[in-house]
Formats: C-alpha cells, structure tokens, sequence
C-alpha cells in the first residue's frame, strides 16, 4: 500500500470513497509517525483514543454512503482552539489543566464534517512569537535542516507544531491561526501551504484570543487545494461571534483553478526592504516570471505606509492582548497561586502563569492604553491603521491581488534572534499588513534556498476574494513544482 501519510487530503478522499483503505487505517498510519515523530514536539497533547474513535466513526458513514468531506481525515488541531473535554493551553503555564466543556465553533464545524483529530498542537504562548520558542511547553523542530548540517531550526511562529506536524507527514493539515502572520510564516519556514482569509471569514467563537481585531484562523496544508477543502469547513457565519460575517462561503475547491489569465496582479515595490537576502529577491522575481508566462499581467505599485505596518501591529496586538490576558487571574481558569491576600494571588499567578514575551506584551499593551499615552501611541497606531487599509483599497482599484515574499529569511536556528525582540519582530514585515487590513493572505512553497530550506511567495487579495488568492496560488504551485521534502521521510 502507498505510504498512506504522504498522501494528500485531495488523495485520500478520493483513496477513502474507494475503499482502498480505511479512515482506521489511515488514522493509525499517522498515529505511528506521531511516535516516531515525538521529538520534534509538535504536540502537546496527544489523543488516538479519540482519533480511532472519530475514525471508526467515518468508516461507517463510507459504509452508509453518507460521507462528510472531511470524512476521516487525520488534523492537527492548534491548541489554542478550544477543544470540549480536552485539555486546551495556549501553550502557557496559566492554562495548563484547562479542559474546555464546550468546542469552538471552527473544530465543531470540522468534526461536523468528519475529520478525526490527532491532537492538539504546540505554538508560542498565547500565538506570541514568530519561532514557537515561547512555548511553556519546549520549543518545536523544523522537520528541515540546512544541508549537511545537523542543527536544529525553528518551524516558525506562532502555529508551529502544526506546521510541522503537515510538513513531518504526522498530519494531513491543521487548523492555525493569523494574527500577524502565524499561518504564512511558519507555511513558508516549513515548505507548506496556508491561508489566512477575511477578518470575519471563520468564527473566533473559542479561540483563545490574542488580539481581537486581527485574530484569523485557517488551514495549512501540503498543497493549495488541500487548504481549499479545510477552508471550507472551517470558515462560516456564527452569530456567537459579533465579528463574524454573514457572507456565503463558496466553493473553495470546485472553483480552484490554478488560471490567472487576464488577472493584474500587483509588486508593491515598499516591500523591496534592504538587506533582504538576494535569493528571496530572485524568487519573487521568479514568481512574477511565472505568473506573467501564465497570462497574467503584473504591475508595480505602491503601499505608500508600509514602513509603518510594524510599529502599528506592535501597539495594537499588545494593546488588545493586555486586555485580552487580564481574564486570567487565577480565580476561573487553570493556574492559581494561592495567596490569603487577593491581589497577591492574582499578581503571584500571573507572574507564575506567563512567559517572558507575553509579559512583555502585556506591559507595552497596558503602556499604550494608560490614559497618559493613549493619545500618543494607541489612537496614532488606530490612525495608521486607516492609511494602511486605504493603501489597500487604493491599490487594489488597479490591480486584483499583489504577489510579495512571505517572510524576509528562511527558517532559522533554534535561540537564534532570541537576543533582541525587535529582530524577532522583523519577521512579520510582510505578513502583518493583512492583518491590519484584514484582508486575506497565503503563502504558498515554490522552491529552497542554498542551504536546501524551504521559502515561500505570499499572495494578498481582496476582502471576501480568498478565490482569486487560492487560484494564484495553485497557478504559482503548479509553475514551481515544489515537491521537496525535509530529509528523512
Ligand atoms: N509573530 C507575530 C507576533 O508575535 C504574529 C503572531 C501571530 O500571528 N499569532 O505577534
């Protein structure tokens, strides 16, 4: 039988439907390379019980002829998604031993549709991070490594267990999530798909929140069209959250076609930075090459304040996170540090339950928001914000969507830019911006650097149009061919 956990969701649909192999088969199969893959400690928790359970439940549904879409499809699910009944983290100390008894709207609508869960996967604590070091729960491995060269790297941040639990082949695709660029970053450190789409697209309805105004979820996949057949299950209006958008979903994967004929797509040129290494340089080159031979035509134009997209991002996510984090006190939810005085147990248990950045973030987020400098940093970062969101619109009067580099390097080493938070920060410089402006974003693999790591091309597009976003991406993954896989499986 063909190594059932290199096939892609789009083959082992089809492989399903066909009975040539069992959704327990194909379960168990990822199961095994979940051991096998223990070390690159992509889980926090593991749960097969749960999984064979789910899967033999699909099995029925194919022998009744009534399949979901996602019948006994095995995912990661990022372990800031509340999950009913088990244990959902965050990836902090403060959360640990939090058993959700209710399941967030985005997993429902998964399980709904028959996926099978592996397991809840390791990111940086509360999604704060671009390396998923931040972890209370170790840092997680990048299935790749530089060539002739054992060093272990990052998979990327914040969803980094499930990106590498895609790219280690121990799932099919994840569910992750995008507040400045944590589905497109980690994608692009770890030769994988993944999309970010329209503010209001899915449902934050138990997602641990970080930011609320620029929280996302979405799919990582191995392929475009994988990521296209989680979307679908995962996006949708829930009137439990008051952001959520009332739009109809299409269909993602009967309309993907990877054909940019007659499309314009836009370079924004503020996103040529100095010092960006030559061959990311090369290849956006290279991918507007390929979109031009595909028909498409591609223009320069100008994002006149993106030099001002980071700062903005680096006030207003902390801003939202401080009053975001200020629920966990020690009173409802996991950690508690005793204390006869009230106020010392609630600064004991924070103290105890948070990380190092995400104490940070809540100092600059509390900072920004205290009645002195309100005025001065956050109400300036909310009116950049507009300009940011009005460079969009403007640019996108000419042009359908815009091609740029997902990040500005490949991955890198494990406690490497730990020294300084502002070059971590850095990594987000071309993925915050859609963020900002809520429009949607996806990275797709299209080839390796000189060291042999995985880089990726983001494509960025209009509010609601994830279809032309997908379609240029299957257009750029058909031209590359990227089937490079980390050493090893
Ligand atoms: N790296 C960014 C940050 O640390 C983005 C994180 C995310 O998208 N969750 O804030």
């Amino acid at each position: 039988m063909t190594n059932l956990t290199h096939l892609t969701i789009d083959a082992a649909r089809a492989g399903l439907k066909k009975k040539e192999f069992s959704a327990v088969e194909l379960t168990q199969a990822h199961l095994s390379a979940m051991e096998k893959g223990r070390k690159l400690n992509a889980y926090i928790v593991e749960t097969p019980e749960l999984a064979l359970q789910q899967a033999k439940q699909s099995d029925a549904k194919y022998a009744a002829g009534s399949p979901g879409p996602l019948e006994g499809i095995p995912l990661g699910i990022k372990d800031l998604f509340c999950t009913k009944g088990v244990q959902t983290t965050a990836a902090s100390k403060i959360l640990e031993g939090f058993i959700p008894p209710y399941e967030s709207t985005v997993t429902a609508q998964l399980f709904r549709d028959g996926a099978v869960m592996l397991g809840k996967t390791n990111l940086d604590e509360f999604a704060m991070g671009s390396s998923n070091t931040t972890s209370a729960f170790g840092n997680v491995i990048n299935p790749w490594k530089r060539k002739g060269d054992k060093t272990d790297l990052v998979p990327g941040g914040s969803s980094g267990g499930s990106v590498a639990a895609v790219a280690g082949r121990i799932a099919m695709g994840a569910t992750a999530t995008d507040t400045g660029g944590s589905i497109r970053q980690p994608a692009a450190f770890t030769g994988i798909a993944g999309i970010k789409p329209t503010y209001g697209r899915c449902s934050r309805w138990g997602i641990v929140a970080f930011a609320s105004s620029l929280d996302q979820a979405g799919p990582v996949a191995r392929t475009v069209k994988d990521c296209a057949h989680l979307l679908k299950s995962m996006c949708g209006h829930d009137p439990k959250d008051s952001t959520s958008a009332n739009m109809p979903v299409p269909d993602f994967v009967g309309a993907l076609k990877p054909d940019v004929k007659g499309l314009k797509i836009g370079i924004p040129k503020e996103y040529r930075m100095d010092g960006m290494p030559a061959e990311i340089e090369k290849l956006w080159q290279q991918g507007i090459d390929w979109l031009k031979a595909a028909g498409a035509e591609t223009v320069e134009v100008s994002l006149p304040h993106t030099k001002y997209a980071l700062p903005t991002y680096y006030i207003i996510a902390p801003a939202e996170a401080s009053s975001n984090l200020a629920r966990y006190d020690g009173v409802r939810y996991g950690l508690r540090v005793p204390d006869d005085n009230l106020i010392a147990q609630y600064e004991k248990t924070r103290a105890a339950g948070f990380g190092a950045e995400v104490r940070r973030r809540i100092l600059v987020g509390t900072y920004v928001l205290s009645s002195g400098y309100y005025d001065a940093y956050y109400i300036k970062a909310q009116k950049l914000r507009r300009l940011i969101v009005q460079d969009f619109l403007s640019a996108y009067e000419k042009v359908d969507a815009l091609l740029t580099p997902t990040a500005p390097s490949a991955a890198f080493a494990i406690g490497e830019n730990e020294d300084d938070p502002i070059k971590m920060y850095l990594n987000d410089v071309f993925t915050v911006t859609a963020n900002i402006a809520g429009l949607p974003g996806l990275s797709v693999p299209v080839g390796l650097d000189a060291q042999g790591l995985p880089l990726g091309l983001q494509v960025l597009g209009k509010a609601w149009d994830e279809q032309t976003v997908l379609n240029i991406g299957a257009a750029l993954e058909e031209a590359a061919g990227f089937k490079a896989m980390p050493e090893g499986l």
